[in-house]
């Protein structure tokens, strides 16, 4: 999955920004010296020229190391290496005083056309997944939460697969905060989600709920397997040691699991998550608890 820190989707968008400026920019020029018939630059009839261009150079360095994983990368460079095959076809022919066919003139705007529409996609979706993160921890933020929980759902209730949730919240986050000040608060709170990111699998879903809450979505899991999954990331973060300053501060955290239950809403299961997180705070805190359905609760 094609995952990003806000920051680095904020430099993807605007290197995407300005390779659409300077591509508008080149394709002007190269316009230009079709049109008068100006000598032509070397650079745009090397067999490489896709790589020197300004964008070809940002897109086999910095742009592959950032978006090399994104599905919309080879179809981009593809299409952008085509581009600048078919503008040296049209330099050279003017170059002869070959009249340009209508064809390849064609089959040239139409590859400009094509890779400025994949490029401004990929911007619509960087910005639209930027929209959905939480700016402090990187999380995902409670917005995209409620559509995610249905897509789930509809699987649940079809029987394709189970899921599971999990409501975590950090233990006397007031007090951590009186203690050592809102900035170390916010400290914690980025490193304890970076922790829960990036110790789950890549199709697990983090969320920030409110202010020190997270709720976790655990496609494929049964409650007790994700209990058992919980119980780890509760371990590792009371262990974790949190720098701050000259500072090593701990943290810890309750968590509640529930099913996503396919015979009631997906609030009604969040509650349920809830419910169980709020067993494991009163029964000292630093603890995972099962939601305890009252179906199955042993009759008296
Ligand atoms: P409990 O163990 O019962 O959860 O106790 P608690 O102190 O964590 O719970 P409470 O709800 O009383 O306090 C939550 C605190 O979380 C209060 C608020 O200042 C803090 N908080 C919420 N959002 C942020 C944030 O973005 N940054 C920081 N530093 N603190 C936050
Ligand atoms: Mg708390
Ligand atoms: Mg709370």
């Amino acid at each position: 999955m094609f995952t990003r820190t806000p920051a680095e989707l904020q430099i993807l968008i605007s290197n995407v920004d300005q390779a659409l400026y300077n591509h508008d920019r080149w394709n002007e020029t190269l316009i230009t010296t079709l049109m008068c018939h100006l000598p032509y630059d070397e650079h745009d009839i090397h067999e490489e020229s896709f790589r020197r261009c300004r964008f070809g150079q940002w897109l086999y360095s910095e742009g592959q190391r950032l978006l090399g994983d994104h599905a919309s990368y080879s179809a981009i460079e593809g299409e952008h290496r085509r581009m600048h095959q078919l503008a040296t076809r049209l330099l050279l022919a003017t170059a002869d005083g070959t009249p340009i066919k209508v064809q390849d003139y064609e089959l040239f705007t139409s590859a400009v056309k094509t890779l400025r529409l994949e490029a401004t996609t990929l911007k619509r979706e960087l910005e639209d997944m930027l929209s959905h993160i939480d700016p402090l921890t990187g999380a995902n933020s409670r917005t995209l939460l409620l559509t995610v929980l249905r897509e789930q759902h509809s699987l649940v209730k079809r029987r394709v697969m189970t899921c599971s949730l999990a409501m975590m919240d950090l233990d006397h986050f007031k007090t951590v905060n009186d203690t050592y000040g809102h900035q170390a608060g916010d400290r914690i709170l980025i490193t304890c989600a970076q922790y829960l990111m990036q110790h789950l699998r890549p199709y697990d879903k983090v969320f920030r709920y409110g202010g020190e809450e997270f709720v976790l979505v655990l496609p494929s899991l049964t409650p007790d397997v994700a209990l058992n999954v919980v119980s780890h990331l509760r371990e590792g973060l009371a262990k974790l040691p949190i720098q701050y300053n000259e500072m090593l501060i701990g943290a810890t955290a309750s968590f509640g699991v529930a099913p996503l239950d396919a015979d009631c809403s997906v609030e009604q299961s969040l509650d349920n998550a809830d419910q169980a997180l709020y067993a494991a705070k009163a029964a000292g805190r630093n603890r995972a608890h099962l939601w305890n359905s009252p179906a199955a609760s042993p009759v008296p």
